[in-house]
């Protein structure tokens, strides 16, 4: 029992791996979600991967199955309670990939995962106290304390990309106003380009790009040229800054690990944001002084971190 299993279910592919309590890859594979073709489709596809990621292993030696799903996730009973881009609403996913796999299978949401593996075998490992938090289409996130993942009641919390940072600001998918997604998420970057360049058309950003081309990147390529470019990712970071100090003022972890699109900047991104966090961390950097750094494990960590589930 000194195996474990990751999967990873993502809105177009599942990934799978097959470690150790080491972070050691014995194999790692994907499949199409297929989610569109209904639950039935998509836990054969699930079941389809695990078997071939354990074909030359005896199952004596497998810990068991952890799976990170997107959405509300009942971690507690296995169950996906709502995940939308999937179609799924009440599913047992557990028990059925238990039943098809003949393995102990623990579920969780695909950002708790993420966090965990960068925890347990990325950016965060050093440390027992971390938060992750991913800049993609969204922003989202996890939280461990004292080594382990926090799930909030009934596993439902930490939707760190629904903390409000702009009260009445932009309206939000979740019905709220001013969350920190609208506005530090890369999607929220990209749209604050795009209005940057519509105001300015005098912006060097007109020379490499129009406003059907405008990635997260934009802005941070054309930052130490174009002063519209610069005003974007100054605001941007300033944002980010605010939720970021919001998370380490409640749970003060030694580490912030940023994932996702945005956090390939790398430290033309965590460079500036660490100074906004020293500058303004409670009771200052000298008695728990927080690190901003870029996620390590990229798209394996929600993987690794399904398979760390097992590793208690
Ligand atoms: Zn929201």
């Amino acid at each position: 029992m000194n195996k474990y299993l990751g999967i990873d279910i993502g809105g177009m592919t599942v990934k799978g791996i097959l470690t150790d309590g080491n972070g050691k890859v014995f194999d790692e594979d994907s499949v199409p979600t297929d989610s569109d073709k209904g639950a039935e489709a998509m836990c054969g596809n699930i079941a389809k991967l695990i078997d071939k990621l354990i074909l030359s292993v005896d199952k004596k030696e497998i810990g068991g199955a952890g799976i990170g799903c997107p959405g509300l996730i009942d971690s507690k009973n296995g169950v996906v309670v709502f995940a939308g881009n999937l179609n799924l609403k009440n599913f047992q996913l557990a028990e059925e990939i238990e039943k098809r796999c003949r393995l102990k299978v623990k579920l969780t949401n695909d950002a708790n995962a993420a966090a965990l593996g960068e925890a347990r075998f990325g950016a965060g490992s050093e440390y027992a106290n971390s938060i992750l938090i991913t800049l993609g289409t969204g922003v989202g996130g996890g939280i461990i304390i004292n080594g382990k993942l926090f799930e909030g009641g009934k596993s439902a919390g930490t939707e760190i990309g629904h903390t409000v940072i702009v009260e009445n600001g932009l309206k939000c998918t979740c019905g709220r106003r001013g969350c920190f997604e609208r506005y530090a998420s890369a999607r929220a970057l990209i749209e604050q380009t795009k209005e940057a360049m519509e105001g300015n058309r005098n912006s060097e950003m007109w020379k490499g790009y129009d406003l059907n081309t405008v990635t997260g990147k934009t802005p941070f390529a054309y930052y130490d040229r174009d002063l519209t470019a610069k005003l974007v990712v100054d605001k941007y970071i300033s944002h980010l800054a605010c939720g970021i100090l919001n998370m380490i003022n409640v749970f003060r972890p030694e580490v912030v690990m940023l994932g996702g699109g945005v956090s390939e900047q790398g430290e033309a991104l965590t460079k500036p944001l660490q100074k906004i966090i020293d500058a303004e961390l409670f009771g200052g950097t000298d008695y728990a002084p927080v690190k901003i750094v870029k996620a390590q494990l990229g798209s394996r960590a929600g993987a690794f971190g399904a398979a760390a589930l097992f590793m208690e």
